[in-house]
Parts: structure tokens; sequence; C-alpha cells
């Protein structure tokens, strides 16, 4: 499964997030999803327990969020927001657009569960 292995990587990369803070777990993963990554929002939420297991994303939530479809277009010079199924530039109508944005999946941000606070010593007047 294709999302599996998308998990696995927002996985790892979330736990170094994790390792450098020195934090010990982390309590919710934020993803930016394109439209036109061919990646299944619903794969994902399932594959995510399964990613996670054993690692210090275990019982995080995954949430993610659709980033929009745009495109440069070489007649306007200028790059708009494009519809899914409809690549031209809405400016012109050009239809030789190239693709800017809305195929990505990028990890956006990390919460990470704060370290274990030391008990601290009260200070005696
Ligand atoms: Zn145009």
């Amino acid at each position: 499964m294709h999302e599996l292995s998308l998990c696995r990587s927002l996985v790892r990369q979330a736990t170094l997030v994790a390792a450098e803070h020195g934090a010990p777990g982390i309590r919710r993963v934020c993803v930016r999803i394109g439209p036109l990554s061919g990646v299944e929002a619903e794969l994902m939420r399932e594959a995510f327990p399964l990613a996670s297991r054993h690692t210090a994303a275990e019982g995080a939530r995954l949430e993610m969020t659709t980033s929009p479809v745009r495109v440069h277009c070489p007649r306007c010079e200028r790059e708009a927001e494009a519809r899914v199924n409809d690549l031209s530039c809405p400016l012109c109508g050009h239809w030789q657009t190239r693709l800017t944005g809305g195929d990505e999946l990028l990890l956006v941000s990390v919460d990470l569960a704060a370290p274990i606070a030391a008990p601290s010593v009260p200070s005696s007047p």
C-alpha cells in the first residue's frame, strides 16, 4: 500500500523532530496533501496507526489539510489557483500551464509532548 510507506516516511521525519527536541512523544502530526498527489486521505488515516506503532508517534493525531492546485501561466506570466479537473489558466484560459502546486505531500508541523518536568525544589525561605 502506497499510503503506508508514505506514512512510514512521515513518522520517520516526525520522530527525528521529536528526537532533536528531546521530546518523549508526539501528540499531533500535520500534513498538507495536494489533490493531485494521488494520496487518499482516508487510506492515510488508516495507515498512520500502523506506521507509527512502537515509535514516538504512536497515538499521535494525524491532521491533514488539502493544498490548492496552482499553475503558472507562461502567457500571463502569473501564478494562479486552478481547478483539480482543469489546469488551464484561470486568468486567460491558456492551456499550456505548468503545475506549481497541488501534487505535494508535506509534513507541515509536529506537536511534541512536553518532556517530563524535573520536580522543582521548593526554595526554603
Ligand atoms: Zn494566463
